[in-house]
């Protein structure tokens, strides 16, 4: 925050430009500016579907109510305060998100330290919008309003190392705002573009949604309208393709109308891109009529052509990890690799799924499962091996038990883990009300049994 100019500073200035004849002292340095060095940790409300408060109003509320909040500020859920009528008939829930990393680095964020950033949103209920031009044959694209029930929680839910969720918020958030003030391209050179390519089942088409949600949510202000259109690229390549032409055609017609509007953010989403590249390769080596050529190529002129709107963000997803030699992918701008689950988001993920049982009542409760957190995972191992932490504490005996099943799950992607839970629970003789840790003890047996159909 720049200070206000120091009233004694402006009169000695004056003094000494008056005096001709008495010697000027040195003008005193200006005081330091002070810079706002508090960090910007979002906070997210949701508002309930029956409201109709203004999204305004329900942020200042908010505020006023974060100002009197003398706690430290970490991830997760602020309940709404009863004694606020307002809030209470509008919002669902406020939620602080962020401060991961600065919580990973031991750092603890005191609300004296926190600058919240408050975003208000409603979620969309009305389901993807398909567009069923194709004869019969898949959709070749879905259409979502931003944000959207169905994507909901899906940011939360994928767990990476490393920061690629942090990395990817902040690009997209930087080119929103090179665009927004109008950075001249020829001097600073940026797009819009982001692919994800790593193995299947790494969540890499997940992300990109979770992605489009979060974005639409922190940039409302600017953009109150948000879509996500799907593309399905298989689905581009009809065997008939004269058709396929005009699928492309037709779909980017479209999103060009959409990206008109000024108020709109688009999102254009296009998972497993490898299958144009393919596409391109069968017609070259002629296995495929030429007119799929021409396909990849409408379409790369149309992406080019949407670079240009500031209002568009173009995610791509590939399922080939090695270098991926093709025009399109020489387009982006980010390209991030999303590799298998480490062993700590392995712990991470199955720490989730147990959560959800034991919440709904699948598993027996026995505590809450956010005391299987682990701060310092690295000397996990080491910990767990030492006598004094054996001794038998159920907390312990469980975070062992699951960090045995993360073990015996290497190699497995996300998504097979996301459905070992249930794999499991299948296999149990007696099903109802489980004892945890039996039933991770069970996981273990069935994870080594899916790893050896791999
Ligand atoms: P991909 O596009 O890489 O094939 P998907 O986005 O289809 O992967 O992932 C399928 C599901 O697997 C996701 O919806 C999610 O439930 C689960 N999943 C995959 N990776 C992760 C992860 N790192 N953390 C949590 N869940 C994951």
């Amino acid at each position: 925050l720049q200070n206000p100019p120091d009233p004694d500073i402006s009169d000695q200035n004056a003094v000494a430009s008056t005096s001709a004849s008495a010697p000027s002292p040195p003008p005193p340095p200006l005081p330091p500016v002070l810079a706002d060095d508090r960090v910007s940790v979002s906070v997210e409300a949701c508002l309930k579907p029956s409201s109709t408060a203004r999204i305004d109003d329900v942020r200042s509320a908010i505020e006023r109510m974060l100002e009197k909040r003398s706690l430290s500020y970490i991830d997760g859920p602020v309940p709404v305060p009863l004694d606020d009528p307002f809030l209470t008939e509008n919002v669902e829930r406020i939620r602080i998100c962020d401060t991961d990393e600065w919580v990973q680095n031991h750092e603890i964020l005191l609300f004296w330290q926190v600058k919240p950033v408050v975003h208000v949103f409603q979620l969309s209920e009305e389901g993807p919008c398909e567009d069923l031009s194709g004869d019969g044959q898949l959709p070749s694209f879905n259409e979502w309003m931003l944000p959207a029930k169905e994507f909901d929680g899906m940011w939360e839910s994928l767990i990476y190392e490393s920061g690629l969720k942090q990395r990817l918020l902040r690009y997209a958030a930087s080119a929103l705002l090179f665009t927004e003030k109008g950075i001249d391209p020829f001097l600073v050179s940026w797009n819009r573009i982001i692919l994800l390519h790593g193995p299947p089942g790494t969540g890499k088409t997940s992300l990109c949604k979770a992605l489009a949600q979060k974005l639409s949510i922190r940039f409302n202000s600017r953009y109150p309208q948000s879509q996500l259109i799907e593309v399905n690229a298989h689905s581009l390549f009809s065997k008939w393709f004269s058709e396929s032409g005009k699928l492309v055609a037709k779909l980017f017609q479209k999103i060009q109308e959409m990206v008109e509007e000024e108020n709109n953010l688009v999102f254009v989403l296009i998972d497993e891109v490898e299958s144009l590249a393919a596409a391109r390769k069968a017609a070259l080596s002629g296995s495929e009529p030429s007119d799929s050529i021409r396909v990849v190529n409408a379409l790369l002129t149309q992406m080019d052509k949407l670079k240009s709107s500031p209002n568009v963000i173009i995610l791509t997803t590939s399922n080939i990890t090695t270098a991926i030699d093709i025009a399109f992918v020489d387009r982006a701008d980010i390209k991030a690799y999303v590799g298998p689950p480490t062993l700590q988001a392995r712990y991470e993920i199955l720490r989730s799924c147990l959560q959800e049982l034991v919440k709904k009542g699948i598993l027996s409760n026995f505590q809450d499962c956010d005391h299987l957190v682990i701060p310092n995972f690295a000397c996990m191992k080491e910990k767990l091996n030492m006598p004094e932490m054996q001794e038998a504490q159920t907390k312990f005996h469980l975070c062992k038990q699951l960090f045995e099943a993360a073990e015996a799950c290497e190699g497995m992607s996300g998504r097979s883990l996301r459905k070992l839970p249930f794999l499991t629970h299948a296999a149990l003789s007696n099903p109802y009300n489980c004892d945890p840790i039996k039933f991770l003890c069970k996981m273990v047996d069935t994870a080594r049994g899916e790893l050896s159909e791999l």
